[in-house]
């Protein structure tokens, strides 16, 4: 499953300079450099969805996968 979309279908055009952390590696990029992708994170031990900016399809991948698996 990858829901993956364009960060310019959710940020602001005003927001898309602005620099984020990738929470796969650690990069900073500029929002429009990366991409948003429908995440599971851990909320306080339940598993939610969320929309998630990586700087990369493979951070997404290699982000989500340890971190939604170890809820299974
Ligand atoms: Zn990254």
């Amino acid at each position: 499953m990858l829901h993956s979309a364009s960060p310019t279908a959710y940020v602001p055009s005003e927001r898309l300079a602005e620099r984020a952390t990738c929470p796969n590696c650690g990069a900073t990029a500029a929002l429009s450099a990366g991409v948003i992708h429908l995440g599971h994170y851990d909320h306080e031990g339940e598993v939610r969805e969320g929309l998630l900016w990586t700087c990369s399809d493979k951070c997404f991948l290699s982000w989500e996968h340890p971190s939604f698996m170890k809820k299974c």
